[in-house]
């Protein structure tokens, strides 16, 4: 019986990758997608509380 090979989306660019021990970067394509998606979820993580720390320091009417 022969074993079909696994495919998986990347969530990155959408295009179909081999789900395997061969590919490290699973569910990625490949590590460009990886490093982009990652890179994508920090970013986020830093702005959302970056942001709204600051601009309540700024509006706030009793600091200034
Ligand atoms: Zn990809």
């Amino acid at each position: 019986m022969n074993k079909l090979t696994k495919t998986v989306k990347c969530p990155e660019c959408k295009s179909l990758s081999e789900w395997s021990k061969k590919n490290i970067y699973r569910p990625f394509c490949s590590k460009r997608c990886q490093l982009l998606d990652l890179g994508a979820w920090t970013n986020e993580m830093h702005k959302i509380p970056g942001d709204s720390l600051n601009e309540s320091i700024l509006d706030d009417p009793e600091i200034a």
